[in-house]
Parts: C-alpha cells; structure tokens; sequence
C-alpha cells in the first residue's frame, strides 16, 4: 500500500531536509505511511538561465515567479483521484486544524511555494485552496508547506504512539489542551495538582474539562465566540430546514 503522497512544488528543495528530522513524521516516513515528492522549480526554469521570475508590470519592487515553470511543474506532476493542490499566500485564508483534518481523508496534497515578492496572478486558478499559516509575511512558502505536512501526518493512522492523544488536544473541538504534568509531583517547589495524584478518574475528567474551558477563556476566548457563533448558524439553518 502507498502512503499519503505530498507533492511540493519549491525554488528550495532543501529546506524539506527538515521534514526528515521531526520526531513522529520521521516515523511515517520510515513506514512509508507518507512520501514526498520534492519537485524543484528551478528545473522547469526558462533559457540556459533557468530563469524562474521576472520584474513585476507596472513597476514595484522585487521579483514575481514568473507562470509558465510553475505551471509546468504542476502539469508534471501524476494527479490521483483523491487530491488537492494548495497554494502558499499570506493573502490566503488562515490554516485551522479542522483543515489539517477534512485534508488528511484526500490521499495526495500538491503544495505551491511562492518565493520574493510573491508569484503572477494566473498562477492562482491552479489552487483548489489558497492558505496562509498566520497574518505574518515569510520570505517563501517552504514553511508554511512543512508546517501543513507536518500537521497533518500527525493525523495519519499508525503515526502517533497513542491514536487516544488527538482526542483532547488544543484547537480539536475549538478548545485549548488542560495543563499537563509528569513526574516529580513537586519541583522547586511548584506542586502538581492534588486531584491528578488522587487516582479518581471521574474527578480528573471534570478537572480537566473545567480548565480547558478556564484556559479557552483566558486566552482565546475568540475560539469561544466562534464556537457559539458556528453553533447558532448551524441551529438557524436546521431551523430553517425544518421548516
Ligand atoms: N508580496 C506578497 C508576499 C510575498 S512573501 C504579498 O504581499 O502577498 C513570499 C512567499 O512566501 C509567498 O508567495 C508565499 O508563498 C510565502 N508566504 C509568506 N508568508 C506566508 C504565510 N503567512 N502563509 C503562507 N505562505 C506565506
């Protein structure tokens, strides 16, 4: 059986050598849960050159990646059923677990790296999803790629040790993760929670559903709004089905 195939379209195929040093997807690649598939702009560059970008029209600074090497990458790439090609923009809608879950039931993702000042205009019919990792400009989608493999490996089966860890995890049901603790139950003086020592595992799930809720509304208590927010759209609309 083949694994979950990434393709990457980059001007920097090296910086993926990190994606081979990252604990758990070290792991899928090594159980061939997941391959990537490096594929290296510079290859499909125009003239003795290579020549990948070009000044943009109309003046401005900086260089844009020019169409016709990213669309000739692109089209070389084997297509399969299950698959989705994202492109890296700031100007992108913001990465959230919930897409890092709906893309790992695909079995290929095709990711677009931009580089400078950003890539031609036409380049963006060939995405299915334009995504940015965060309002932050990088100085090249390689990261923003890596991060998307990596999030979404993790949420390979056979990946993770202990499938039971994803269940409860910060942004999995729009909640932040309860504080954790290992051993010893106190260092420097800082003690670990009387109820987590207590054996009582009722009492431990409530203490921890409290304080993800605690922490949730500390910190992002957008997460909260958005939550209620999506709930009560969802409850109109069935609302309106019903009647
Ligand atoms: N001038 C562009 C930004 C170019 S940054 C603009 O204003 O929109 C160069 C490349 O880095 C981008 O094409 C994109 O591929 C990548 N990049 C930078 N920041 C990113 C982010 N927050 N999310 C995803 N990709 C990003």
């Amino acid at each position: 059986m083949s694994g979950f195939k990434f393709d990457v379209i980059t001007l920097f195929p090296k910086a993926f050598e990190l994606i081979n040093n990252l604990g758990v997807i070290t792991r899928a690649l090594d159980k061939n849960l997941i391959d990537v598939n490096l594929h290296d702009l510079r290859e499909y560059g125009e003239g003795s050159y290579r020549q990948v970008d070009d000044k943009p029209y109309g003046g401005g600074a900086g260089m844009v990646l020019k169409p016709e090497p990213i669309y000739k990458a692109y089209e070389s790439i084997r297509k399969s059923p299950k698959s989705k090609t994202l492109l890296m923009t700031p100007q992108g809608k913001v990465l959230k677990q919930k897409d890092l879950a709906r893309w790992s039931t695909l079995d290929q993702i095709i990711i677009i790296c931009g580089q400078y000042e950003g890539f031609d205009e036409r380049i963006r019919c060939i995405a299915d999803e334009e995504i940015s990792i965060g309002d932050f400009v990088l100085s090249g989608g390689e990261i923003p790629a890596i991060s998307i493999i990596n999030g979404l490996t993790r949420l390979l089966p056979g990946t993770l040790g202990d499938p039971e860890s994803l269940i409860n995890e910060s942004h999995n049901n729009a909640l932040l993760e309860y504080p954790q603790y290992t051993r010893p139950p106190v260092f420097r003086e800082m003690k670990v929670p009387d109820i987590l020592l207590s054996g009582d595992h009722q009492a431990i799930k409530s203490w921890r559903e409290k304080k993800m809720l605690e922490r949730t509304i500390d910190r992002r208590n957008d997460l909260i709004s958005n939550k209620v927010n999506n709930n009560s759209q969802k409850s109109d609309v069935s609302e309106k089905e019903t009647k």
